[in-house]
């Protein structure tokens, strides 16, 4: 006989993270690589899964990875934590780092799992605005968080969806000036070059976040890192779930990551594709003034704002080509050379079309 059990109150009324369900020709939604492993490296990858120790558990500090992105990125490996993606490394900062209740600052727009974990762990979001034009003002930013006694602020740099990116000087300003926990996710950052990465070791209260899941190509093995001074990753590493990342992601993580020259020519022809997306979608918002401001990009996506985002974003779909909306923006994430034309010519129907019908 049930007694009624009965759901507490943070998970009643949440509904499980809704991905675009369907198939499309065209998928330029989610910022993933648009490289896929060739014939050679498959089978590399897949030698390497079939050595698996089946019957073990993985190394629980994931040493050989750690190891490789510390060597990638030119880092001491004592800095590293790795984690069942980064977006289980935001859970285990808001949860275990953070107390219920402490104020969580996070900007608007920016990347959503920030404000999911953070109410998640009953952390009390403080969201604020970004300025007109996007941008953040850090000034305005750390005489907030000094005010209002903020426990940690969490940000994307370069950021996602708005593509735009705060100077290492203006990051160094602020992780210096507040006594908060500052969470920099530098997931885009490898298509920029304003890392933080190289002063990690210069501040007691800043934790960085890499993945693998986009300049890298490799969103499906899930795997991110966190880099911080020891002992914020000694707290983190005695935070985290013992096995949190299986043995055949750390294996394949590990050799992906020693492909240093293959994974910087992946990088600058994504940078490439980008730019000349960003370039294109200028030239089309010359000709359609529907297309309010393409934002220029330092990621491997493009933002614009657009009053017809939703209309241009179902139309797409139509025909086969998934971008994500937001509101009156589109986010696109850059595709490959050979699908450049494809995308454009799409959009350019569409327009006209709309324009017609006006
Ligand atoms: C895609 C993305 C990530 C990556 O998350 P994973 O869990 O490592 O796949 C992290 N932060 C931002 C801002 C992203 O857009």
């Amino acid at each position: 006989m049930s007694k009624g059990y009965e759901l507490c109150d943070k998970i009643k009324n949440l509904t499980p993270y809704d991905p675009l369900e369907g198939e499309y020709r065209l998928r330029l939604d989610a910022n993933e690589s648009y490289f896929e492993p060739d014939e050679n490296l498959r089978r590399e990858l897949g030698e390497i899964a079939a050595k698996t120790a089946f019957n073990r558990y993985p190394d629980p500090y994931a040493v050989e990875v750690c190891r490789a992105f510390a060597e990638f990125y030119g880092l001491p490996e004592s800095s590293v934590t790795a984690g069942n993606g980064s977006d289980e490394l935001i859970s285990i900062i808001c949860g275990t780092l953070l107390q219920k209740g402490d104020k969580l600052l996070i900007f608007a727009p920016d990347f959503s799992m920030y404000r999911f974990y953070g109410e998640l762990y009953e952390l009390e979001s403080v969201v604020m605005q970004k300025e007109e034009d996007l941008t953040l003002s850090v000034d305005k930013v750390i005489s907030y968080i000094n005010e209002n006694q903020i426990a940690a602020v969490m940000f994307s740099n370069p950021c996602n969806p708005t593509s735009l990116g705060l100077s290492r000087e203006d990051v160094r300003k602020l992780v210096s000036s507040v006594k908060a926990l500052v969470v920099l996710d530098e997931a885009y950052m490898d298509f920029w070059d304003q890392s933080f990465l190289p002063e990690v070791q210069e501040h007691d209260n800043l934790i960085i976040l890499k993945t693998c899941s986009k300049a890298i190509g490799m969103a499906a093995v899930r795997l991110g890192f966190a880099v911080a001074k020891p002992a914020l990753s000694i707290a983190l590493r005695a935070a985290k779930s013992p096995y949190n990342v299986n043995s055949i992601s750390q294996a394949i993580g590990a050799r992906i990551l020693s492909k240093k020259e293959l994974l910087l020519n992946c990088r600058n022809q994504l940078v490439e594709s980008a730019q000349e997306l960003s370039r294109r979608l200028d030239k089309l918002a010359e000709e359609f003034p529907v297309l309010e401001t393409v934002y220029p990009t330092c990621t491997n996506f493009v933002f614009v704002k657009t009053s017809a985002a939703r209309e241009i974003h179902q139309k797409l779909l139509e025909k086969s080509i998934a971008v994500r909306c937001f509101g009156k923006y589109l986010r696109i994430t850059a595709p490959a050379p050979e699908q450049m034309e494809e995308l454009l010519a799409a959009l350019h129907d569409i327009l006209v079309e709309m324009r017609d019908n006006a």
